[in-house]
């Protein structure tokens, strides 16, 4: 075992710092001011595109495609993306100045994984690009959608078309005004078995019959530009060419995309759990209550000493599934992918809670991060898959390997 970064990621790392340092950092205030701003509902904040190019110009770009997709991708190993991954984390907006946000990520992977090259030609090419944003259509509202074998949307072959139907909800990033993508989820082979029903097929975003019935609010914030939404999809129409990798792989699909995408959540909150913890420090050790520092209270020493613990447990964690995601593949790094979806999001939350304690009021306010923080890693729970249900696969392997 070697903790020792390469020559190679200690320049990306402190070339990515600098960037956050000189760029980033400074505006994140402006930013948050201006996307919350009622005038602005929806709208891009206009200053990400000349960020954009400024990271792409530092070479800061699409880090996140494994190097196994050489074309596509920078080269660098899921190990070797942990570290930049966490540093972006820091800010939980910042991913897109880099092309490196959910959901665009994930479907990045699958169009590179199994598109094909009429299909990356057309989609993959402007989402590298970052002229295009995209969004990933599953969940449903009428069904248990953590099992997707519920789906009940249905997307079924009609003359030289797929014919959609159905409604979904949850889909992050579909108000964003660049968002031209979909990657749809639903039934196609009903008479298979359950695992070989669904079918992921491609939907531009302006196809008629696609309709965002109701944007949803997450404890109160809407999260503009990107939000989540209500849809519904009634005879949407599409060509044959667009299904990917064929009927009934669907299930196949989701499985593959979520592998990566999970870990590069739990990254990402490795990134904003260590900034809480900072922040922490710095507060505790500026304010004075009944004539001692904060920080000489021993409860709140604790806090921060317990803090430190559980990241540096959570990031050990999470650098061993990447390097068992490089070295074996995402298949067999399934027990670490789920052990780290299990425990980064939860740490990251109660670290947060423990720095909005030592804050008092301003820490539930919007003048620190802490409280985005705090319910970015509360809705993360649930995300690409609640934590019962990782815990639940993750149970049964561990049992079935112990009692080989
Ligand atoms: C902010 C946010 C963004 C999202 N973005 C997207 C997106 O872009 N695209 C998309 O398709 N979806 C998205 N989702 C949806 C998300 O993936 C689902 O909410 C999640 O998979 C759970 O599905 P469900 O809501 O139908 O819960 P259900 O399946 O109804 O589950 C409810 C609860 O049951 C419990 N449970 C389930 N299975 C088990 C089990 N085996 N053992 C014990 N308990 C269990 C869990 O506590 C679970 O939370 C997003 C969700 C949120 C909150």
């Amino acid at each position: 075992m070697n903790f020792e970064y390469s020559d190679k990621m200690k320049d990306l790392i402190a070339r990515l710092e600098a960037f956050m340092d000189e760029h980033v950092y400074p505006i994140e205030k402006e930013r948050n001011e201006w996307v919350h701003a009622e005038a602005n509902l929806w709208k891009a904040w206009p200053k990400m595109e000349a960020l954009k190019e400024k990271a792409r110009a530092a070479g800061l770009w699409n880090l996140f495609m494994p190097a196994e997709y050489e074309k596509f991708s920078p080269g660098l190993t899921n190990l070797e993306y942990a570290p930049l991954a966490e540093i972006m984390g820091r800010i939980p907006s910042c991913s897109e100045i880099f092309n490196c946000s959910a959901p665009d990520t994930g479907n990045m992977e699958v169009l590179a994984r199994y598109g094909t090259p009429e299909q990356q030609e057309q989609w993959l090419k402007p989402l590298l690009d970052g002229s295009m944003r995209s969004a990933y259509v599953m969940t449903e509202p009428q069904v248990a959608s953590s099992d997707a074998t519920n789906l009940e949307m249905t997307i079924f072959p009609d003359g030289d078309d797929y014919v959609i139907n159905g409604r979904k909800w949850w889909i992050s990033n579909i108000k964003h005004p660049n968002c031209e993508l979909m990657l749809v989820m639903g039934k196609t082979l009903l008479d298979n078995p359950r695992h070989t029903q669904h079918s992921t097929i491609i939907v531009p975003r302006n196809t008629p019959g696609v309709e965002i019935v109701r944007p949803l609010s997450v404890f109160g914030a809407v999260h503009s530009p990107g939000g989540h939404a209500e849809m519904l999809f009634t005879n949407v129409r599409v060509p044959k060419s667009n299904i990917i990798l064929g009927e009934g792989r669907g299930f196949e699909i989701a499985q593959g995309r979520l592998g990566p995408g999970r870990i590069h959540h739990c990254m990402r909150s490795i990134g904003q759990a260590q900034r809480a913890l900072e922040l922490m420090a710095q507060r505790v050790d500026s304010r004075t209550a009944f004539g001692r520092k904060l920080s000489q209270q021993g409860s709140i020493r604790q806090d921060v000493a317990k803090s430190f613990c559980e990241i540096e447990q959570a990031r050990l964690l999470t650098l061993k599934a990447a390097d068992s995601m490089d070295r074996y593949g995402n298949k067999v790094a399934k027990d670490l992918i789920a052990a780290i979806k299990i425990v980064a999001p939860k740490m990251a939350q109660t670290v947060a809670d423990r720095a909005i304690q030592s804050f008092g009021g301003m820490g539930v306010s919007g003048d620190t991060p802490i409280a985005n923080i705090f319910t970015v890693n509360r809705f993360l729970r649930l995300a690409d898959g609640p934590d019962e249900v990782h815990m639940a696969q993750l149970g049964k392997l561990k049992i079935a390997e112990y009692n080989k």
